[in-house]
C-alpha cells in the first residue's frame, strides 16, 4: 500500500550512501545517456566530487523520434558498471522492456521513465525484483495514478519505490513541460513513498535547472535528479537541458545551502 493512511512513518530507501526519505536531499547525476567511457567516467568524477551520491546514465533511451539517438543498450549497461567499479557511485538507469531485465543483475536503481509508468506488465515484473525502483511520474499523470502504479510495483513485495515529478505537460511551451511543485507536499500528504525531483526532464533549459532544484528543495523533495554532460552542445541526447559539471557543483552548493530551510508539514 503506498497510501500514508496505512503507513504513518516515512519509507527509506537506501542505496550506499543515498538515503531517500530521511529528511536528507541526495543528488542523482550523470548524463541523460552513456555515450562513452571518457564520456562517463568524467561526468562521474566531476559529480561525484560535487556531492552526488549516485550516477544516472541511459542505455535504453525512450526517444520520441525512431531516428534519434536509441542509446549503447548492452554496451551502455557494461560502461556504467565499468564506471561504478572505477568511482564507487551506485548507478541508476532505465529499463524499458523485460527483454532487457537479463542485463540489470548488477544495476542498483531500476528506472521505469515517464512513458512507462503505466506500461502495468512492466511494473508488475519489477516488483518481483530484489531492487529500488525509481518511478517517474507519466507526462499527463494525475498523482493517485502515480500511486496505483506505485502499488503495483509493491504488490509484487517490492516495497523500495521512489516516486519522480518530472514535469507534466500543459499548454506552456517556453519549457519543455511544466515543474508541477505542488506535486511535493501533495504527495508526502498521500504517501508515505520518498519524492524526488528532476527539473531537468521538467524544464529543458540548463539554465532552468539550479532555479527548480531550489525550489523543489524548499518544498521539500527527498532527492533530486540532475543531467550533467561534459561538452552539453555536442551531447546525444538532451544536451539544451544537461548541466556542465562546474554548473553541477555550483547547483549542489546551493541545495545544500537551502535544504535547512525546506518545509516540512
Ligand atoms: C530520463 O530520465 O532519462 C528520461 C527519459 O526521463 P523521463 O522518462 O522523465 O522523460
Ligand atoms: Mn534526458
Amino acid at each position: 500500500e503506498a497510501n500514508r493512511a496505512f503507513h504513518p512513518d516515512n519509507t527509506v530507501v537506501t542505496i550506499g550512501d543515498a538515503s531517500f526519505g530521511d529528511g536528507s536531499c541526495p543528488i542523482i547525476a550523470g548524463p541523460c545517456s552513456v555515450e562513452s567511457r571518457e564520456q562517463l567516467l568524467e561526468v562521474a568524477l566531476r559529480v561525484k566530487a560535487a556531492g552526488a551520491t549516485l550516477l544516472r546514465g541511459g542505455a535504453f533511451k525512450p526517444r520520441t523520434s525512431p531516428y534519434a539517438f536509441q542509446g549503447l543498450h548492452a554496451d551502455g549497461i557494461k560502461l556504467l558498471l565499468e564506471v561504478k567499479k572505477e568511482t564507487g557511485l551506485p548507478i541508476v538507469t532505465e529499463l524499458m522492456d523485460l527483454s532487457q531485465l537479463d542485463l540489470f543483475d548488477e544495476v542498483d536503481v531500476i528506472q521505469i521513465g515517464a512513458r512507462n509508468m503505466q506500461n502495468f506488465e512492466l511494473l508488475r515484473q519489477v516488483g518481483h525484483t530484489d531492487k529500488p525502483i525509481l518511478l517517474k511520474r507519466g507526462l499527463a499523470n494525475t498523482l493517485q495514478e502515480l500511486l496505483m502504479s506505485a502499488e503495483y510495483i509493491m504488490a509484487g513485495g517490492n516495497h523500495r519505490v521512489i516516486l519522480c515529478e518530472r514535469g507534466i505537460r500543459t499548454f506552456e511551451t517556453a519549457t519543455r513541460n511544466t515543474l508541477d511543485l505542488s506535486a511535493i507536499p501533495m504527495l508526502h500528504e498521500m504517501t508515505h513513498l520518498p519524492v524526488i525531483v528532476d527539473p531537468s526532464h521538467a524544464s529543458g533549459i540548463a539554465r532552468l535547472v539550479k532555479p527548480m532544484a531550489l525550489a523543489a528543495t524548499a518544498c521539500g523533495a527527498d532527492g533530486l535528479m540532475i543531467e550533467v554532460h561534459n561538452d552539453p552542445a555536442h551531447a546525444k541526447c538532451d544536451g539544451p537541458q544537461s548541466l556542465t559539471p562546474g554548473a553541477f557543483e555550483d547547483l549542489a552548493e546551493a541545495v545544500r545551502r537551502i535544504k535547512p530551510f525546506a518545509y516540512k508539514a
